[in-house]
């Protein structure tokens, strides 16, 4: 048989012309959003003055298998596109182990993550609503920066809420942004309404997640021309993202390739949801199966220590609520480095697929995920983000079980990022001065007590 390349290249023409919407082929749907006064189901019209009209149809669309991309987002996805899928012959060797090992590498764009798949969709939409701009909300960075980059291509103004601690800790981050012509705002501001408040109340607070999203969308929803968007969790989200599944599986069929466990970091769930997407439809219709396996941080387990529950979004208590499995909106996840997990909840998709047994979960310590970065980036060459490297971890453990049993397992991985802009946790790590922090049960019983009564 013909050796498998170091890196699988799908051409232009054979690049995915409609995301996959997996929810059309689950027998029990996501629960819906539902209204955080009456817990009626959100409408559309109880929808449209935060987000846009055309994300909003694909966010309650639960029938519709696929969903064409329109031809300027895939003009724009060729400026990085198709991502590369690569045999990890050189890691395979350094395990000594019989498993096969395939990554697809989503860092290869200035963004430096998966997020700019869905940041490109999201600004088209709202474009061609005819919007002036959208406002967001970013913690670690990366979401903003996907943001900025797909507004600036669209010619729209681009209004980022950052958390106040983050914008103080990641400059440069900051600076790629404005780069891109976002205005960048330290979260709480005296420029909103909530956020004098907060800052009255507070001062010197340094911010959260949460009061950057209250201030984002009263902006979002106070200036005309305005919407909201947001980087991961919600369903269209997950639908964009899936163009990363579909080009795997496009490429790994190419040489007959079929993995048997898929491997991905879940914050919010969407890079897992889009890499596991084509997959899980096949599972779902009974015409394959495979193991999927989300990895998540032990000081932010959503997944393997959560509640599947209705919970507010947002620490704010303004958005919708989503049935997911959750920690509580107001669990503070100690300070890890992989900022794009430190999410308290999980997209409502995958926590309904994980309720029903199609997938499983793990959660791993922040030392183990940084020694498995390393051997990584030691072999591999790519320096992987710290998010993405609690995936790199579960697919060496895999792997070293192969090793004990000397079975061939195909192993399929998203690498989702790199980690330039997270070098002071690369950096802790080697000084050896990073701790791993895991709540302890009371912590979380805390914060799950004031889950929102829904029946
Ligand atoms: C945001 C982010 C994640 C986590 O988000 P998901 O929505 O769970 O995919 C993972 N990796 C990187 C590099 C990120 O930027």
């Amino acid at each position: 048989m013909e050796k498998i390349p170091y890196k699988i290249y799908l051409n232009e023409t054979e690049m995915p012309k409609a995301w996959y919407n997996v929810r059309a082929d689950m027998k029990k749907k996501p629960a819906p959003l539902i209204h955080p006064g009456t817990h009626q189901p959100m409408t559309a019209a109880d929808l449209a003055p935060v987000f846009c009209e055309e994300l909003i149809a694909q966010e309650l669309d639960n029938t519709t298998p696929y969903i064409e991309i329109p031809e300027e987002i895939r003009e724009f996805y060729k400026m990085y596109r198709p991502s590369p899928l690569v045999r990890a012959y050189c890691l395979e060797e350094k395990l000594q182990t019989p498993a096969k090992i395939y990554y697809k590498f989503e860092g290869n764009n200035t963004s430096g993550s998966h997020k700019l798949n869905s940041s490109i969709a999201q600004a088209y939409y709202a474009k061609k609503q005819g919007l002036k701009g959208v406002t967001t909300v970013t913690g670690a960075g990366q979401w903003g920066t996907a943001l900025s980059m797909a507004c600036s291509y669209f010619g729209l103004d681009c209004k980022v809420y950052m958390v106040k601690v983050s914008y103080e800790q990641k400059p440069f981050r900051r600076e790629v942004m404005r780069t891109y012509g976002a205005s960048v705002t330290p979260s709480p501001s005296m420029e909103t309404e909530i956020g004098r408040k907060i800052l009255a109340a507070h001062p010197g607070t340094t911010g959260s997640l949460g009061c950057a999203i209250s201030e984002a969308v009263e902006v979002a929803t106070t200036n005309e021309g305005y919407r909201y968007v947001l980087g991961s969790v919600l369903n269209q989200v997950l639908l964009h993202q899936s163009v990363i599944g579909l080009e795997a599986k496009a490429a790994l069929d190419k040489y007959g390739v079929k993995p048997d466990m898929i491997i991905g970091c879940a914050g919010g769930g969407s890079n897992l949801g889009g890499l596991i997407a084509p997959f899980m439809g096949e599972k779902l219709r009974g015409e394959a199966d495979y193991r999927i396996i989300a990895v998540e941080p032990a000081s932010c387990p959503s997944f393997t220590r959560g509640k599947y529950a209705y919970d507010f979004c947002d620490t704010g208590m303004v958005c919708p609520l989503a049935k997911m499995y959750t920690l509580g909106c107001d669990f503070i996840p100690a300070p890890n480095h992989a900022g794009g997990l430190r999410y308290h909840g999980m997209s409502p998709v995958l926590s309904e697929l994980y309720d029903g047994g199609f997938m499983e979960a793990v959660s791993v310590p922040q030392t183990k995920v940084f020694e498995a970065a390393e051997q990584f980036a030691r072999v591999e060459g790519i320096l992987p983000a710290p998010e993405s490297a609690h995936a790199i971890r579960v697919a060496i453990d895999e792997a070293l079980k192969c090793k004990e049993t000397g079975e061939e397992k195909t192993i399929l991985f998203g690498l989702t990022g790199t980690g330039y802009f997270d070098l002071v946790a690369y950096e802790q790590f080697h000084n050896g001065t990073m701790e791993d922090y895991i709540p302890t049960d009371e912590d979380l019983k805390a914060s799950l007590a004031k889950l929102p009564p829904v029946d």
